[in-house]
């Protein structure tokens, strides 16, 4: 079968002609229909992010039919639409038996640890692959299981609720999902703040209020707007120390702040008036669960959380058209998502 593989750290991926995986019983075998470009395989690409062993497949956010399934897997049939959770882990270490597979301590990722869906079929464990509704396309169904599926990771863990108002920073992947899925919870006013006028134009244009966070203080700007109170949540995607200091500090009382960015750079908080006094909440959030994934599937079943066809480029399962996606990673500035749909 085609493949599209990091062989090299540093090196433009290479297109391969590779066996076709051979499946287990507790498996099942995907023709992949759909797989998203994600900054992450950029991030392998580059080697800023470790890849233990080479050749691999990338490709953590797929969708696709099953084409073969495993005897002991009982919830799927040769084909049957399917999304894929990217986290492959144990089912059985003290953090997988309380649904907290994150942390699984013999825990992979599929199109990092393992071979992804850059390629016309992947293996995966049975447990992995999710019933995908006729409602949602294939390219929703990859690109969801990644950015959307931790924006309500992030929602979950600062137990946002209906009626609670909440404020983004940052409206790329993430802050595109995370509005649609505020919403879908039924949110109260959700504040945008972006640096970017198109991306502040379509949080607009989305329901959200803006915040230009390059003509005032955003913190002012939303405590002005919220007649001094300050949000009940509110997620930082971007991973700057700037804006996860404004993340906290524009929350009200008992407001969580969930930080889901990443950056090396350390943050100050003054603890009386920042935090304690408030009981407010700085909460970490890393990835997302399986048990979470029904309700995404849900939400974009019912057209609460969509990806129009103008926010979608597709490519070709081909390393020329796929290395140049992940060049255009770099410095894209709009929602534009890359997904690679193979041709047959
Ligand atoms: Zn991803
Ligand atoms: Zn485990």
């Amino acid at each position: 079968m085609r493949a599209v593989r990091l062989t090299q750290v540093g090196k433009p991926l290479e297109n391969a002609d590779v066996p076709v995986p051979e499946i287990g019983p507790t498996e099942v075998l995907i023709r992949v229909a759909s797989a998203g470009i994600c900054h992450s395989d950029a991030h392998y690409r580059a080697g800023i992010s470790k890849i233990d062993r080479l050749p691999l497949t990338l490709g953590h956010e797929v969708a696709g039919r099953v084409e073969e399934v495993g005897s002991d897997v009982t919830h799927l049939s040769a084909g049957d639409r399917v999304c894929v959770h990217y986290l492959v882990h144990c089912g059985s270490c003290e953090f997988c038996v309380r649904g907290l597979e994150q942390f699984c301590r013999s825990g992979q990722m599929i199109g990092k640890h393992r071979d992804g869906g850059y390629a016309e079929f992947i293996k995966v464990p049975g447990a992995n692959a999710f019933p995908l509704p006729d409602e949602i396309p294939f390219e929703a169904g990859a690109i969801m299981m990644c950015s959307s599926a931790t924006a309500l990771h992030a929602l979950n863990k600062a137990r946002f609720k209906a009626g609670e108002s909440i404020a983004i920073f940052g409206f790329g992947g993430l802050g595109f999902s995370a509005l649609q899925l505020a919403r879908a919870f039924d949110c109260g006013d959700v504040y945008v703040v972006e640096i970017n006028p198109a991306k502040l134009a379509s949080a607009a244009n989305m329901g959200a209020i803006a915040i230009h966070a390059r003509t005032e203080d955003p913190v002012e700007q939303i405590k002005k707007a919220t007649a001094g109170r300050g949000v009940d949540v509110a997620l930082e995607l971007i991973g700057s120390a700037k804006t996860m200091r404004q993340a906290v500090i524009c929350l009200g009382a008992l407001g969580r702040a969930a930080l889901v960015g990443l950056t090396a750079e350390s943050i100050s908080i003054f603890p009386y008036a920042e935090l304690v006094n408030k009981e407010a909440e700085i909460i970490g959030v890393s990835d997302h669960l399986a048990s979470e994934l029904p309700l995404l599937i849900e939400f974009a079943r019912s057209g609460k959380l969509r990806f129009p066809p103008e926010t979608l480029c597709v490519v070709d399962l081909d390393g020329a058209q796929i290395n140049a996606a992940l060049d255009a990673l770099q410095d894209s500035i709009d929602h534009v998502r890359t997904v690679i749909v193979p041709k047959a």
